[in-house]
């Protein structure tokens, strides 16, 4: 019979660890080895697939058929591993993983469990957070949520929202760097900030003790380890093995027998390391936490001294100067009650907890790493929903069409920071056919962007007069790495200005080329009831803005006159002569007859509007 109970799961990119609720407590569920974590690798060994610990232990006769941090894949297409000749997706490598763990679990509890939370990095995109739920179907759970792994930490640390405070968490796991800021109160639970260094964790320092080790061999007995591949290995296991020890000792001793064989007979590492010269060659890794910490706190708005907790994530947190490099940034002692590679599981199985009942009081809210929105006319990115917003949440937003007769748009989803929409992520994208024919800028297409509590998103378009409608949920298409996120983030920062000017530049041009559409309707259509002068007046109005646009200057000011000039001109016409309404929404992509859809995206620019209308006002 299967268990009601909710299986919490903190899938890893090194180690992976579960929890379940046991009399009202949060508890970890040892391994089947009879550990509390275990190791994120798969690999093929004797015609089988094998998990965890022993995959660990073989990776270094066996690297070909071992895979490691699968976890930086999730939610890439077209990205496979090969294993015992046999390709697999990231999601598959992952539901490996997960299935070990529902097997092991199943049998310490002696039970059948079904159900699931699983915890994701907070910046993870929509695609990586539906590939993290594929996986948990896959390994035949019903995934109930997927939540944020620093809010979990938070509920594990038993940090309760009946009164307001703000936390920063600090997570430095094995090969990435996440730091958080939440805000508790008011039965609420809200990541505000997200920061960190994708590349950037325990494997950094694993490394630099490794080539430590490697170049004192190297002077000793002038033999390079470097290109021998199992003993680069060993040297690794070796230094992650010292790091570990340095973290309660103040020195510890690395010995690798058998390391290296020469004429004179087989050659063996043996070196003592002391936690000084560890602290001195991997400083400039602790050094790193500094900036994103910072970066963190000020998005959030929070200078150090309004933190009321620190609380420490990931095994890396363990090494005694993380500790104080925290300490000293924040000006504060940080909580470590929790082991920290089991926090982000104990939350999971209390947010399970929740989900099955056994726990109430407890809402959790997360948010949007980064803006998602669409491209409108010009090439321009329109955001519909803005980073760090609170999910679940649905917003709409109107939109209209570039061309008279425009029979159908192109809608073009995109995630990131910058104002060109091409320079963003391309989410997915779909048309919406089946527009009434009417002048450019009449039709109303409200598109909503919804994401639900586990972090997907669904995009839905609407044409309110015919009730024509299209919904996507955004899966497939090219998905983020974490590395990519960050450098998103940071492109946007390098590139602030100048796509601020191109923004104004592009409005400014759009706004000359709707007003000049304008104009030319309004003499198409009532040529005969307007004073001859005016005519005149428009007409030249026209041609000054058909030579800007032609030119395509980069005069915003040009623009502007060309534009004012034509409105001016409208505003000596008489009112209820004027029969075309003005568009006050966004200009969505013109989708063309078919093939040629997107070609155009970023090319000429149509009626596009500054303004829109936000319909929740509605
Ligand atoms: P992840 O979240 O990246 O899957 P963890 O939070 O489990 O991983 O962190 C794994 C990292 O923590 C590894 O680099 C491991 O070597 C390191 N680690 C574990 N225990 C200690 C320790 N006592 N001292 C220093 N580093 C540790
Ligand atoms: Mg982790």
């Amino acid at each position: 019979m299967a268990s009601d109970k909710i299986l919490g799961i903190d899938l890893g990119t090194t180690n992976s660890a579960m929890a379940v609720m046991e009399n009202g407590d949060p508890e970890v569920i040892v391994n089947g080895e009879g550990d509390r974590t275990t190791p994120s690798v798969v690999a093929y060994n004797d015609d089988e697939l094998i998990v965890g610990e022993p995959a660990k232990n073989q990776a270094i006769q066996n690297p070909e058929n071992t895979v490691e941090s699968i976890k930086r894949h999730m939610g890439e297409e077209d990205y496979t591993v090969e294993l015992g000749g046999e390709s697999y997706t990231p999601e598959e490598v992952s539901a490996h993983i997960l299935q070990k763990i529902k097997n092991d679990a199943e049998t310490y509890l002696g039970e059948e469990i079904e159900r699931a939370v699983i915890t994701v990095p907070a910046y993870f995109n929509d695609k990586q957070r539906q590939a993290t739920k594929d996986a948990g179907r896959i390994a035949g759970f019903d995934v109930e949520r997927i939540i944020n792994e620093p809010t979990a930490a938070a509920m594990a640390y038993g940090l309760d929202d009946t009164r307001d405070q703000s936390v920063l968490v600090f997570d430095l796991g094995g090969g990435t760097f996440d730091v958080s800021v939440l805000e508790l109160g008011d039965g609420v639970h809200e990541v505000v900030a997200t920061n960190g260094d994708t590349s950037l964790g325990g494997d950094d320092w694993d490394e630099t003790v490794k080539e430590w080790l490697a170049d004192h061999f190297e002077d000793e007995h002038d033999i390079s380890l470097r290109d021998d591949r199992q003993a680069l290995q060993r040297l690794r296991d070796a230094a992650e093995k010292a790091k570990i020890e340095l973290s309660s000792r103040k020195e510890t001793e690395v010995n690798l027998p058998f390391i290296a064989s020469t004429d004179e007979g087989p050659m063996h590492l043996e070196k003592s390391i002391t936690r000084d010269t560890f602290q001195d060659l991997t400083d400039h890794l602790v050094e790193r936490t500094s900036a994103p910490t910072k970066k963190a706190l000020s998005d959030a708005g929070y200078s150090t001294d309004e933190i009321d907790e620190v609380i420490l994530v990931g095994g890396s947190t363990r090494i005694p100067v993380i500790k104080e490099q925290v300490a000293d940034i924040v000006g504060m002692e940080p909580q470590m009650n929790v082991n920290p590679d089991e926090a982000a599981a104990l939350g999971a199985a209390i947010q399970g907890g929740v989900l099955s009942g056994e726990v109430d009081d407890l809402v959790l809210l997360d948010v949007t790493p980064l803006s998602l929105g669409v491209e409108v006319k010009g090439g321009l990115f329109e955001r519909i929903i803005n980073a760090n917003t609170t999910i679940p949440t649905s917003e709409s937003k109107v939109f209209t069409t570039a061309e008279d007769e425009q029979r159908q748009v192109q809608i073009r989803v995109f995630q990131g920071e910058r104002e060109v929409a091409e320079e963003n992520e391309l989410l997915d994208e779909f048309k919406l056919r089946g527009i009434p024919p009417a002048p450019a800028g009449t039709p109303k297409i409200e598109l909503t962007f919804q994401i639900d509590e586990s972090g997907i998103m669904h995009v839905a378009a609407k044409e309110r007069d015919s009730g024509e409608h299209e919904k996507v949920t955004i899966e497939g298409g090219v998905g983020l790495s974490d590395k990519e996120v960050e450098r998103m983030k940071q492109d946007a920062q390098q590139h602030s200005d100048e796509d601020e000017m191109q923004r104004r530049r592009i409005e400014a041009q759009t706004h000359a080329e709707q007003m000049k559409q304008r104009a030319e309707r309004v003499l198409q259509e009532n040529r005969d009831a307007i004073a001859n002068n005016v005519v005149q007046e428009l007409e030249a109005a026209i041609d000054d803005a058909e030579t800007a646009l032609e030119e395509s200057t980069t005069d915003i000011s040009r623009y502007d006159r060309v534009a004012s000039q034509i409105e001016t001109t409208l505003g000596k016409v008489d009112e209820s002569k004027l029969s075309s309404p003005k568009s006050e929404d966004n200009a969505l992509t013109d989708a063309g007859t078919g093939e040629t859809a997107t070609a155009e995206a970023g090319g000429e620019v149509d009626n596009v509007d500054a303004s829109f209308r936000d319909l929740s006002d509605d």
